[in-house]
């Protein structure tokens, strides 16, 4: 599990278990739930609307068998039905402003009952920004119910009666892989809802979807050009397992994930010129770009200008030795800041 979220979910748990700490307790649980969210929103910002139906790893076993807007759409719902159909006994967020059409969901249930091709047919039919936005009305419609407990709340347990309405929504399917949610949701109280499904669930869930994009990125990259438009070398990039490239659509560097339009604006120029890459370009000593900010160290352009010179496969052989001889994870840290003596080290490595 995570470091920092095991820790944040472990301490939540210690201080919601006593009446001096619970208000503190939490506020750490949606300090928590704001982290996990956070990863939510940058797959969704980042990776393209294919990468939300694809399986990568169908037939395992496990949480990281589904595909990503399924994985969305199972913790969201069963936090939907949790929180309003047992917990506060009002209209889950799905059944208001229209989520069911916008979301395009054919199903109301937490998807517990599909199986193999099931969740990939399921999942080609979600619109996916919707799903993300039901997901944040969710987390945010729970956020306020949880600010508003008390202590004392937390010891509530559900009878038939919470049991009945829970059958009576239709929420969640027959089929014997979801129908236990109900007796095992009705078997704890509000402390032991809190622990798992608006908490632990929500990590092992997200943790899952880390382990699907970071799948997808592997299998885009495979047989692509390994070096980026800028000049690095991808299989040399310490962002690699978790990053596609720059010439797929699994694209997740830095600039990408920083840039309000998330592009790379190395990338999106060459792309543009029609070029492979920069050390094509006349204006690359100049240029100023992306990568080749004044914010940014010189090794990068360096790399570029060598690619000019030598060439990409000459690129990766002297990365090569320079990883077997020295310790790195960014290149300006054997390049230095200066373009001619990171230049010059390239060179006297070949
Ligand atoms: S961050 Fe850039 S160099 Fe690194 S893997 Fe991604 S595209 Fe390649
Ligand atoms: S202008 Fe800059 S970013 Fe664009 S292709 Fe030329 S060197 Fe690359």
């Amino acid at each position: 599990m995570n470091k920092d979220w095991a820790e944040k979910n472990k301490r939540m748990q210690s201080l919601i278990g006593k009446e001096v700490s619970y208000r503190e307790g939490i506020d750490v649980l949606v300090d928590l739930r704001k982290d996990l969210f956070g990863q939510i929103t940058s797959i969704v910002n980042t990776y393209p609307t294919e990468a939300f139906y694809q399986m990568p790893f169908a037939g395992d076993e496990g949480y990281h068998s589904k595909t990503l807007v399924y994985s969305m759409w199972h913790v969201f719902r069963i936090e939907d039905i949790a929180a309003h159909t047992l917990i506060a006994q009002d209209s889950q967020v799905l059944f208001t402003d229209s989520w069911l059409e916008k979301t395009k969901s054919p199903i109301i249930t937490t998807g517990n009952e599909l199986k193999g091709a099931e969740i990939t047919h399921f999942s080609e039919q979600l619109n996916v920004k919707a799903v993300y936005e039901y997901c944040r009305t969710v987390m945010n419609s729970t956020n306020a119910m949880l600010q508003k407990l008390e202590y004392r709340d937390l010891k509530r347990k559900y009878t038939d009666t919470d049991r009945e309405r829970l059958i009576n929504s239709c929420c969640v399917s027959r089929d014997e892989d979801a129908y236990w949610l109900i007796d095992y949701w009705c078997g704890k109280d509000l402390r032991g809802l809190i622990r798992m499904p608006f908490s632990r669930h929500w990590i092992m869930h997200i943790e899952a979807m880390c382990r699907i994009k970071n799948k997808l990125c592997q299998n885009a990259r495979k047989g692509v050009d390994p070096i980026a438009y800028c000049g690095l070398s991808c299989n040399h990039c310490f962002l690699k397992d978790w990053c596609g490239g720059c010439r797929t659509a699994y694209n997740t560097c830095s600039y990408v994930t920083c840039s309000p339009d998330g592009k790379c604006p190395n990338a999106s120029c060459c792309k543009g010129k029609g070029m492979d890459g920069c050390w094509e370009c006349q204006e690359l000593n100049n240029c100023q770009k992306g990568f080749y900010s004044t914010e940014n160290v010189n090794a990068i352009k360096a790399m570029a200008l060598f690619i000019r010179k030598y060439g990409k496969k000459e690129l990766a052989a002297v990365l090569n030795k320079l990883h077997q001889q020295f310790e790195f994870r960014k290149i300006q840290e054997i390049l230095g800041e200066d373009l001619e003596k990171g230049l010059a080290i390239l060179e006297q490595n070949t």
